[in-house]
């Protein structure tokens, strides 16, 4: 069950068959230009490929504009309460608004879609369980969700909007199911899927994939967040594991790692981190395999194209479970070019 509607957001088709986006959101001061376009290009290189930003006030809108000028994957404002921060972000040329149907007036989401209709944009409605509109009769949350939901897209309709995105969160995996397996029985409109305040690692992102999970399993959901109280690198790294672990995109690079143990010769973080820095560079399905020591590294390294395991103070380069050459931690990052070159 794909939506068969296909909406796009700036150049990232959502929808009708695309393949589903990785998304996430800027987490620093949306008053400073730098930082941001400093996370912004750490999220582009790490996968991310739609990044939304915050915009509580008026003065976050000339980084906004900023933002959009530089930036090469969409860029969408995220807008609560107030219909003028939409429409002064539509005007800087975002490639989608995300308003929440729950904390703004009726006139106000009109005056939203209509601006985003002559815009020629898209826009998200995003149901939250913590944030529902007023007055709605549904039992339960799900259908609460949806009910939300649905009073969104009517209003949208009356005004002639179609260019819709809709996400359906609770915080609970079995909740967010049911609302998205619920509106998306009903209707064909791109679903953007994930939990609301999921949490912290690590359970934010076991609940994130106990909902994900299922729902994508099901073709439910045409982009994801992976919503964490952790830097947006991760939602990214996260969500890009969760589509390659189900195959719904193909893998690139897959890092495996052993958990480490009293026979750890030295740490892995540097080495973790050497080899995701190669990461954009990676054009081949690529497993490297990453061990903390030479007792059990080799054997457990044999099915990965590469493995690198700590030995001594040293690290060896194995290929088929056999040592190919050891390497200094400074030579590591050119060796391991090298040796990516030379596989079959
Ligand atoms: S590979 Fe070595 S360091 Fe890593 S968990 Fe196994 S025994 Fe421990």
């Amino acid at each position: 069950m794909v939506s068969a509607r296909r909406v796009l957001v700036g150049s990232v088709a959502v929808g009708g068959g695309a393949p589903i986006s990785v998304q996430s959101m800027l987490k620093c001061d949306p008053h400073d230009a730098k930082t941001s376009l400093r996370q912004l290009k750490r999220l582009q290189r790490c996968g991310c490929q739609i990044v939304r930003m915050a915009v509580p006030d008026q003065n976050s809108i000339p980084v906004l504009a900023e933002l959009v000028k530089r930036s090469s994957i969409p860029l969408v404002a995220d807008i609560h309460f107030q219909p003028l921060l939409a429409l002064l972000a539509i005007d800087a040329g975002v490639a989608k608004v995300r308003i929440n149907p729950g904390n703004m007036t009726r006139s106000g989401q009109i005056q939203v879609l209509r601006q985003a209709s002559q815009a020629g944009i898209p826009l998200r409605a995003g149901l939250n369980s913590g944030s529902l509109p007023k007055g709605l009769l549904a039992l339960d949350l799900p259908g609460q969700l949806v009910e939300g939901a649905e009073r969104f897209l009517h209003l949208a309709r009356e005004v002639g909007f179609e260019q819709l995105i809709f996400s359906l969160k609770a915080s609970h995996a079995s909740d967010t199911i049911e609302a998205n397996r619920r509106f998306a029985q009903r209707y064909e409109y791109p679903l953007h899927i994930g939990l609301t305040e999921a949490g912290p690692l690590p359970e934010g992102l076991v609940h994130s994939a106990l909902a994900c999970q299922p729902l994508l399993a099901e073709g439910i959901g045409d982009t994801l967040r992976i919503s964490l109280s952790a830097p947006p690198e991760i939602e990214v790294l996260a969500a890009l594991a969760l589509l390659e672990g189900m195959s719904l995109r193909p893998s690139r690079l897959r890092l495996v790692s052993c958990p480490t143990c009293g026979r750890t010769r030295q740490p892995l973080a540097p080495l973790l981190s050497a080899v995701r820095k190669l990461s954009p560079e990676i054009q081949r399905p690529l497993t490297v395999a990453v061990m903390g020591c030479e007792v059990n590294g080799p054997g457990e390294a044999a099915a990965a194209d590469l493995g690198l395991i700590w030995m001594g103070g040293k690290i060896g380069l194995f290929r088929d479970g056999a040592l190919i050459r050891t390497v200094e931690r400074k030579g590591l990052l050119h060796a391991l070019r090298q040796e990516i070159a030379r596989l079959p």
